[in-house]
């Protein structure tokens, strides 16, 4: 259990750091860090760090060789020279207790059209204890905790009396490519924490998620004579509804799945980009859609390819011109594999138990049916990875919003299992 005096320090310290927390992940959620464009938000937080004492590496994704390493996902159309990412390191003269990765992704997915907002998607703005703006949620929320955590132990008089690193990482929306690279690089520790918001329940498992461009052609013709041309974009459609099938297919096997049985229709399918065609009057000798769909655990990702693989061909035989003319399909984005949080380790007993000092309940637990960045640091690496953080909502949509009074009983649920995990010195 964590000692009381040690608790109450912390939340003290929690209270007296309060508003500079939230002010801190204004400043955070007020960069508009998508995809390609997350610099300057790690500029800035790369500053916080070493304004802090903390040993900063910042470094870009192609400054590292990580193509060969298992859960590589590939990638087109960015450059990876822009991605930056930053690890901070927090170094214990002499460890005694147990070290830990704290990491947090700081890249947001597109904030969609801004009049459909309630307040600006990067402003920020504070209304009845809610912040709002693109990842006000998912996950600059917990990022701030992570950092308060750490502030937190050093106003109460503590350090960590293990090695930390803090890590903020680019590209969990869309590869994990960035916490692959802080492995690449080097950095391992005894644990992981990824603070996503989870509600305060312990992500047990979660799917895997592969991400495919369909690249599919036609034949322009005038549409007065559509009859002889081949429509790139309804042969797509028809790809689309054969892909559909496919996800019903696999849900009907979920529910004979001994960990997602219990979740209805788990494996989502989503065409999520459109593009093709050229001109209204024209049948379009183009269509591209980006595509996601999730994989079961256990199921090999190499076989997952091999199924959509399948499908898209079998629907492609039943179209006169796609017949001759397969469609491609693009691997590009998430080759993410599933992960499964095994019951019974030490870090997940030191956070049940920081939960239930914080919140006065014991840990409850979750299944996802989209990923999170954990599966690098347990698939891949065999450390316990806990995806554990605050409470948000909206993540992805219109009006996403964190709870700032949950924000707080989070940082100090955070606060303790560092301190009950690595070990407390007095500084
Ligand atoms: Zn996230």
């Amino acid at each position: 259990m964590p000692d009381p005096s040690v608790l109450a320090a912390l939340a003290a310290a929690i209270d007296a750091n309060w508003d500079r927390e939230v002010a801190w992940l204004q400043s955070v959620v007020r960069f508009p860090s998508l995809r390609g464009q997350e610099a300057p938000c790690q500029d800035w937080i790369a500053r916080e760090f070493v304004e802090r004492g903390w040993a900063v590496d910042r470094y870009t994704l192609s400054d590292v060789a990580m193509s060969h390493l298992p859960g590589f996902a590939p990638v087109m159309d960015t450059d990876y020279a822009d991605a930056v990412q930053v690890v901070a390191t927090l170094r214990t003269p002499q460890p005694e207790g147990r070290s830990l990765v704290l990491q947090g992704h700081v890249d947001v997915v597109p904030e969609g059209p801004h009049d459909m907002w309630t307040y600006p998607p990067f402003g920020a703005e504070i209304r009845d204890g809610f912040i709002y703006g693109r990842g006000a949620s998912d996950m600059k929320l917990g990022v701030a905790a992570m950092v308060f955590a750490l502030d937190a132990l050093k106003t109460a008089g503590y350090a960590p009396a293990a090695d930390v690193y803090v890590q903020t990482v680019t590209e969990e929306e869309c590869t994990g490519n960035g916490a692959l690279s802080t492995l690449a690089r080097g950095y391992r520790a005894d644990a992981c924490l990824i603070p996503e918001p989870t509600g305060n329940a312990l992500t047990r498992a979660h799917v895997g998620v592969m991400w495919f461009r369909l690249r599919v052609r036609g034949v322009p013709v005038h549409v007065a004579q559509a009859q002889s041309g081949s429509n790139a974009i309804l042969s797509a459609f028809a790809l689309v509804q054969a892909l559909q099938a496919l996800t019903a297919r696999i849900n009907e096997r979920a529910k004979s799945h001994p960990l997602f049985s219990v979740v209805p229709d788990p494996i989502k399918f989503n065409p999520g980009v459109i593009r093709g065609g050229d001109w209204a009057s024209s049948t379009p000798s183009w269509c591209e859609v980006d595509c996601r769909i999730g994989v079961l655990p256990g199921t090999d990702l190499a076989d997952a390819r091999q199924e959509v693989l399948d499908t898209v061909v079998a629907a492609a035989k039943g179209d006169g011109f796609l017949a001759n003319n397969p469609p491609e399909v693009v691997w590009n984005g998430f080759q993410a594999d599933a992960y499964h949080l095994e019951p019974g380790s030490d870090a997940e007993a030191v956070l049940a138990t920081a939960h239930e000092a914080v919140f006065g309940t014991s840990l409850g637990e979750r299944r996802s049916t989209a990923v999170n960045d954990t599966r690098f640091y347990g698939v891949y690496y065999g450390m316990p990875a806990l995806c554990y953080g605050p409470v948000g909502s909206g993540g992805h949509g219109f009006d996403e919003c964190g709870d700032l009074a949950n924000l707080k009983r989070t940082t100090l649920t955070i606060a303790t299992f560092i301190a009950d995990w690595c070990g407390l010195r007095v500084v």
